[in-house]
């Protein structure tokens, strides 16, 4: 571990905080509000294995503020899950959510298990009971899970059934975002990420004067939301010249075609060995003069190591968490624009905000409807974040979570604190 990542996630949101807050001059009451999750669930869970014997497991639900709506956040399955990573991440979804101004909190959930070592009988017990455990907190108008670290659209149908048949025994889809579309998913929930990140990327390239048509792309990650983001930003017109997944790192300065590059990875389940590409390193990629850098799979990938030789104009963060703070500044000086996580990959969650809309009202949009929508969105955010980086004299990461703080404290502010 690098002294980059020392920090717990949970130390790591509220220095991130503290920062703001200086920046804002944020009430100092509204500050310690802030620092701590409305409420913090712990679930011990019981479950019936395969073979016949029980395991508990432990589950987790931080709803950390809803001054402005519903809590909202995904659920995680993962051996390390922690009560602190949860907390964080339930935060980062209140900024989140206020950036993007959708009417949600922040909230997040957990369950420490390996479900790669799972059968789904045994996913279905622990997710049922997860969402027995957790029904009280839970609900279309409270509090609004959805998918996150190896959870999909079937473990959201499992939540939905559970919590209706609990509430009632009457369908409600509204208590849950993700979901498969025959149950009401929304259409554009898939490629929402890769579209919102599109967006802020045409946003980025006007006002650093960039044509796209004149731009290069490299993408690290190529799983949904890299693919989906470079095939959107091939749309208006820039070139794909690099990428990677797991297995391999890939160049061909000509340009690849992001539909042919998507065809060969379902073909091949890896881009690596592509017609016409060389394979390089994974610093090589991340160092690739180019304009655009979509960072799409891990966090911690652009660090004080490497930040300093990067050439690119622009980094849009697919990924959560892509850049270490050392590295944000070094890029900063550079005058590389950063588009920050929460900015960046908000498509997801405002999709997830127009299906649960679409739920309340018991309606279907089009997907072009959805898309439009997604694009006013984007694009409202990117010129509000932008305009408040050049006003704070900031990095756009420190202008997001600015925004957010602010707008959350209004919403405090206005409400009062009551009983
Ligand atoms: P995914 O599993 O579909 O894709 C991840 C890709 O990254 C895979 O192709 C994998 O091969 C590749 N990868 C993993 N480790 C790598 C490495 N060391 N070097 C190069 N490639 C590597 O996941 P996803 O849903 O696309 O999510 C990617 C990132 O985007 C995550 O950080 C996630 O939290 C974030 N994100 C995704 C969404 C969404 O809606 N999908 C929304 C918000 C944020």
């Amino acid at each position: 571990m690098t002294n980059e990542n020392k920090d717990n996630p949970y130390q790591m949101a509220l220095k991130q905080l503290d920062e703001t807050a200086k920046i804002i001059n944020l009430d100092k009451g509204i500050h310690k509000i802030l620092a701590k999750p409305k409420r913090v669930l712990t679930v011990s869970l019981p479950v019936k294995m395969d073979d016949g014997s029980v395991e508990v497991f432990t589950g987790f639900r931080s709803q950390h503020n809803d001054a402005r709506g519903p809590f909202k956040g995904g659920i995680r399955y993962h051996p390390q899950v922690t009560i602190e990573e949860v907390m964080a991440l339930s935060m980062w979804m209140t900024w989140k959510c206020a950036i993007v101004g959708i009417p949600l909190g922040g909230g997040k959930g957990g369950i420490i298990c390996d479900p790669k070592k799972m059968s789904n009988g045994e996913l279905e017990r622990l997710t049922r009971r997860y969402a027995y455990a957790i029904s009280d907190i839970i609900g279309p108008y409270t509090d609004i899970p959805a998918p996150d670290v190896y959870t999909g659209g079937q473990e959201m149908a499992w939540i939905m059934d559970t919590y209706s048949t609990l509430k009632g025994n009457y369908d409600q889809p509204g208590v849950i975002t993700g979901k498969p579309i025959p149950i009401g998913g929304s259409l554009g929930r898939n490629e929402a990420t890769g579209r919102g990140l599109s967006f802020t990327v045409r946003e980025a390239s006007k006002r650093q004067n960039i044509s796209m048509k004149d731009a290069t792309v490299v993408v690290q990650g190529f799983g949904n939301a890299g693919q989906f983001a470079a095939q959107l930003v091939e749309e208006q017109g820039a070139k794909i010249i690099a990428v990677s997944d797991t297995q391999a790192a890939i160049i061909n300065k000509n340009g690849f075609s992001a539909n042919e590059l998507i065809k060969y990875k379902k073909e091949n389940n890896t881009i690596k060995g592509f017609p016409g590409s060389s394979e390089i390193s994974n610093d090589e990629l991340l160092t690739t003069e180019c304009t655009i850098l979509i960072p799409a799979a891990l966090e911690n990938q652009i660090t004080s190591e490497n930040a300093s030789r990067i050439k690119t104009k622009i980094i849009a963060e697919a990924a959560n968490g892509p850049t270490t703070p050392e590295a944000d500044q070094i890029l900063y000086n550079n005058g590389v624009l950063v588009i920050p996580d929460v900015l960046a990959n908000s498509g997801g969650v405002t999709v997830s905000y127009f299906e649960w809309l679409q739920n309340l009202r018991r309606e279907y949009w089009k997907e072009e409807e959805v898309n439009d929508r997604l694009d006013e969105i984007m694009t409202r955010a990117f010129k509000e974040v932008y305009d408040a980086h050049l006003k704070y004299n900031t990095n756009m990461r420190t202008a997001s979570i600015a925004l957010a703080v602010n707008r959350v404290a209004e919403a405090i502010q206005l409400k009062g604190i009551w009983p």
